[in-house]
């Protein structure tokens, strides 16, 4: 399962597959972090920097953080794509194709001026996550993606 959770300050990206339970979340910040509710993230729960601290002291990488700076993050379905928004400019994009086999993620592209912020990123995740909530596997080519996904 993979979820992206934000609010105005960060996003907190969950990949449950690297997850093995040690529960250093639970226990450094348990008001945002409480696997007895559902979703079991809550990140409004607590200060930001107590949710970063957090998110910093997962031992298997399977929670990563990023600050949003500003920029909106936004999956558009009929544009097979997520986008990046600072104000009204677009700042950057993501787009996939819907093959038999999985979502095709081809293209991830940031402009240069904000790069650096983890923008790509969260773009990323915004679709691995609606291609987790449709059952559908995520097929990364774009070299970024990649690097995101599977680290190389
Ligand atoms: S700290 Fe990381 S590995 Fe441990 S339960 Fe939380 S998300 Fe999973």
């Amino acid at each position: 399962m993979h979820r992206l959770y934000a609010n105005d300050d960060i996003s907190v990206f969950w990949d449950s597959d690297k997850c093995f339970h040690a529960k250093k979340c639970v226990t450094g910040c348990p008001e945002a972090f409480d696997i007895t509710r559902k979703p079991w993230i809550n990140i409004d729960n607590a200060p930001t920097a107590k949710v970063w601290q957090a998110v910093s002291e997962c031992p298997s990488g399977a929670l990563t953080c990023t600050y949003n700076h500003d920029v909106t993050v936004k999956y558009d379905e009929n544009g097979c794509c997520s986008t990046a928004f600072c104000d009204d400019k677009l700042i950057g994009k993501c787009e996939y194709e819907a093959a038999s086999d999985g979502w095709v993620i081809y293209h991830t592209e940031v402009d240069p001026e904000y790069g650096g912020r983890g923008i790509a990123k969260r773009l990323v995740y915004a679709i691995v996550e609606q291609a987790d909530r449709n059952g559908v596997k995520v097929i990364p080519t774009c070299s970024y993606a990649r690097k995101v996904l599977n680290g190389n």
